[in-house]
């Protein structure tokens, strides 16, 4: 028998937790300060994308530490049909302060699919309570990733997560993205693309008659499908008068682009509009709890109110005291340390460093991005924009080749048209300072240059 406290050998052939089943590379993480995270062998990696663009604070950040322990000290959870809690109903009231216009109530969850699944249902709710119950249809868009869940998966348009579980999935209609680099016509303009997306969006709302559809839904910035997909302007605009002119909610999952990521609290605020329901997560919490929240228009809360009197839903771990103690401190310390500001102007520096070393590199076809949210999409040829053979996993070797040279970046494989292309997500900590941010870059040449040389 192992002595409880003696040092863990991990042999990859004997791991017993699932998910590390077919990673049988991976350290193993015990540490992290800053932007941070040091593994068993005493090795540091550079957390370029905060995880999943999670750690908006870094590690161990001391103020969120200290609000943890302060919480759990006094009341680590209640069940919210019992109670509600001080630290619940304060992150709210922050949460409430800064959305958009005419949201007045938040419901908290544990992550982004949990934030997906209870938007998705409350919109339907809201048609049910208001007699349109014929309305049962959602529209999303092809690059798009909402979640694992059921009902997030099939809201989702990435194909290879979607595949073998379709049959089980409810029916959704999806149109194209706004993804600019591939799809504007040579001849058109970023405007005349966007109304060009929308008119299809309205197509697609006319086959399935506009009187049968519940909501559109779409990441404000698509994040972990095809690399980091800004709207051209003009586009949410177009989206939500369409919206409007049917009576169909709008629905933005902002849990990867939300919350500051993009140098706006809200990734639709530099859009212009205001969507209907709106989800949030990663950067909520920062990673120190499982957190994710979504936002609603008083209109379906007062609706609920007035009719059966609830939202039929609920988890057991809603508005969890220590995950709302640790997402108020992360926003505190945004607000207090003026990290919005911070996250625009290093947002700047981090784009003209990844111009300098990847705007004239053969194989890096796109830098797009906004705030500290950045994607490179990997090309063979740049003329041609044609991808890398999907049987080259290119994204993933580059992953394995920073995290060789101490760099976590976020690897993704989107897809067009049935086609995978590779793409490198940036999603820095806000605290993030300018010298390691070009420490960050010079890495990631680095590593990129290693691992497209190891292609060929
Ligand atoms: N929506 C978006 C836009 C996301 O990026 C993600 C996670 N990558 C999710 C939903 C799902 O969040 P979670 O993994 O916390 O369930």
């Amino acid at each position: 028998m192992t002595a409880p406290n003696a040092a863990r050998s991990f042999q990859p052939s004997t791991t017993h937790v699932f998910h590390r089943q077919l990673q049988h590379d991976l350290p193993v993480a015990v540490s992290g300060r800053g932007i941070t995270l040091t593994d068993s062998q005493g090795k540091t990696y550079l957390d370029a994308s905060g995880g999943a663009a999670v750690s908006c604070l870094g590690h161990a950040h001391p103020d969120v530490l200290a609000a943890m322990h302060g919480q759990i000290d006094r009341l680590a959870y209640a069940h919210t049909s019992f109670f509600t809690t001080e630290v619940a109903e304060e992150l709210a009231d922050v949460l409430i302060e800064s959305a958009p216009q005419g949201m007045s109530h938040v419901y908290f969850v544990s992550g982004g699919s949990e934030a997906m699944e209870a938007a998705l249902k409350m919109a339907r709710q809201y048609f049910v309570e208001i007699g349109q119950p014929q309305r049962k249809h959602f529209v999303a868009r092809r690059q798009s990733y909402h979640g694992n869940t059921l009902g997030a998966l099939a809201v989702g348009g990435n194909e290879w997560r979607r595949a073998q579980f379709k049959p089980l999935l409810i029916d959704v209609a999806h149109v194209a993205a706004c993804y600019e680099y591939r799809d504007r016509a040579l001849d058109e303009t970023p405007e005349a693309y966007g109304q060009r997306l929308v008119a299809e969006l309205e197509k697609t709302l006319e086959a399935l008659g506009p009187e049968n559809v519940i909501a559109f839904v779409a990441e404000t910035v698509g994040g972990a499908t095809a690399g980091v997909l800004t709207a051209v302007p003009g586009y949410f605009k177009g989206v939500r008068a369409l919206c409007d002119r049917h009576g169909i909610l709008l629905i933005l999952d902002e849990v990867m682009c939300g919350m500051g990521r993009t140098g706006l609290l809200h990734a639709c605020e530099q859009e212009g509009v205001v969507p209907d329901i709106l989800a949030v997560a990663k950067g909520l919490g920062g990673g120190y709890q499982p957190i994710g929240a979504v936002l609603a228009q008083a209109k379906l809360v007062y609706t609920f109110r007035q009719g059966s009197g609830l939202f039929q839903h609920g988890h057991t771990y809603l508005g969890h005291a220590v995950a709302c103690a640790a997402a108020l401190a992360v926003q505190r310390v945004i607000q207090r340390d003026g990290l919005l500001v911070q996250v625009q102007e290093r947002g700047q520096a981090l784009q003209s460093m990844l111009q300098s070393a990847f705007g004239a590199h053969p194989h890096v076809g796109d830098i797009r991005g906004r705030g500290l949210f950045w994607g490179l999409e990997l090309v063979q040829d740049r003329a041609s924009k044609q991808w890398f053979d999907p049987a080259l996993t290119l994204h993933a070797r580059i992953k394995r080749q920073a995290m060789a040279q101490g760099l976590m970046v976020y690897p993704m494989s989107g897809t067009v048209d049935g086609r995978h292309g590779d793409h490198i997500l940036l999603a820095p900590p806000f605290i993030a300072s300018e010298t390691e941010l070009a420490q960050i870059v010079t890495l990631l040449r680095r590593s990129v240059d290693l691992a497209i040389q190891d292609c060929y």
